[in-house]
């Protein structure tokens, strides 16, 4: 069964996309820890991020700087924190995190609730920054 990233991939499911090329894709977290959380993702579906091979692994984290680079532009904050966690979706993936304090990439606190309107204006924003 494919996971729930390959079905966004596949386009089942929706997802406010931010960029994307033939192996990488990048879109907003449904739950946000801040506006602009992004998840990073290789469309091929590997679980663990450390059984990436290491061309693709490369490779996936140029993807990200990329699109670290237009969050950063877009989004009021110090830095872009990144993250992985995977213990919830089994398909790798980068968060990348607009912080302005460590507390701002506390995955236990409550998560943004933003509006279908407002997560698609932020994607469209930070899709038309990033350079591939
Ligand atoms: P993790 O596996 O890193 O612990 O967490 C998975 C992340 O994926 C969570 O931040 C969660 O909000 C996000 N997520 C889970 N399902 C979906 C989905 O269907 N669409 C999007 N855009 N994000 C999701």
């Amino acid at each position: 069964m494919s996971s729930i990233f390959s079905k966004i991939v596949n386009g089942e499911i929706p997802c406010h996309k931010v960029a994307e090329n033939d192996k990488f894709l990048a879109f907003l977290d449904i739950n946000p820890l801040a506006k602009g959380h992004t998840l990073v993702i290789p469309k091929q579906e590997i679980d663990y991020i450390f059984d990436i091979d290491d061309e693709l692994y490369k490779e996936l984290f140029l993807f990200a700087k990329q699109v670290a680079h237009s969050i950063k532009k877009c989004v009021n904050c110090k830095r872009v924190g990144i993250a992985v966690v995977g213990l919830e979706v089994p398909h790798t993936h980068i968060h990348l995190v607009p912080i302005n304090s460590v507390y701002d990439i506390d995955f236990s606190k409550p998560k943004l609730k933003l509006s279908n309107d407002e997560l698609k204006m932020i994607a469209e924003r930070i899709g038309s920054k990033v350079v591939l």
